[in-house]
């Protein structure tokens, strides 16, 4: 018997969000309480914390120019870490679930290595453990290439995962949770006027990101732009404000 699910919402906790156990138990708390049997759950997550940064200097220890290909394989490690760990913190509350790669999500990308680009979305093993009533944890910045070569998405790419699935999901919404409660006109922590915004254009998010904020990955706005996804930036400690990209 499958459940009936009415609608999908993808949702993305980036790298500080889940950069220790206990904030992964946090994150698997708040999922329990939106999947139901009227809500499919799809949760991209980063790489704990600084982990994508430890990795990149291990590397850099054996070689100062790692083959690319290697490198895919090594930074692809740090979200497989977290995918596996919030999987199982949601089978301890009793959510049914499953953690994917990438490549299991059926992310299809280009063959440049360390930055890749998605060539297409097919979803159908999400799609399935979705229908099968599983909240699907799917570890961000990866896809695998035509070759069959394990991708990674450039730094920030899980942004871009989430978008990316959200369109192949036909999603209600792809919400990015974070460390920062949305888009402010300047920067919070350097100009006290700085104005929280409710809500952006995708126009004027990409304008921003060029200037340097980085709320954002901007081929991720870019994507969504593309597919009309509507983003919901909110922070993941600190619910309140929120401000939506559309
Ligand atoms: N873990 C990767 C990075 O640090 C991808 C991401 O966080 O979106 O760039
Ligand atoms: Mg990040």
């Amino acid at each position: 018997m499958e459940n009936h699910i009415l609608k999908i919402i993808v949702r993305k906790y980036g790298g500080s969000s889940v950069s220790d156990l206990s904030k992964i138990k946090k994150i698997a708390k708040k999922i329990a309480e939106v999947a139901d049997k009227n809500t499919g759950v799809a949760v991209v997550v980063s790489a704990m914390g600084k982990t994508t940064n430890q990795i990149i200097e291990m590397a850099k220890k054996i070689s100062d120019d790692p083959p690319r290909r290697e490198m895919d394989m090594l930074l692809s490690t740090g979200e497989r870490i977290t995918m596996s760990l919030l999987s199982m913190a949601l089978s301890k509350l009793g959510v049914d679930s499953i953690s994917l790669t990438g490549s299991q999500c059926g992310i299809i990308t280009d063959d440049r290595h360390n930055n890749a680009r998605i060539i297409e979305v097919r979803p159908f093993r999400v799609q399935d453990e979705i229908a099968k009533g599983k909240v699907v944890v799917v570890g961000g910045f990866q896809g695998v290439s035509y070759k069959r070569d394990i991708t990674t998405l450039g730094r920030g790419g899980s942004d871009t995962t989430a978008i990316a699935l959200a369109a192949a999901l036909n999603a209600e919404k792809c919400e990015i949770y974070s460390d920062i409660d949305g888009v402010y006109t300047a920067d919070p922590a350097l100009v006290s006027e700085a104005k929280h915004l409710p809500e952006i254009s995708y126009q004027h998010m990409q304008e921003m990101s060029t200037n340097g904020a980085i709320v954002l990955n901007s081929q991720a706005v870019q994507f969504a732009k593309e597919k009309n996804i509507a983003i919901y930036t909110r922070s993941t400690f600190k619910p309140g404000n929120e401000t939506i990209i559309r």
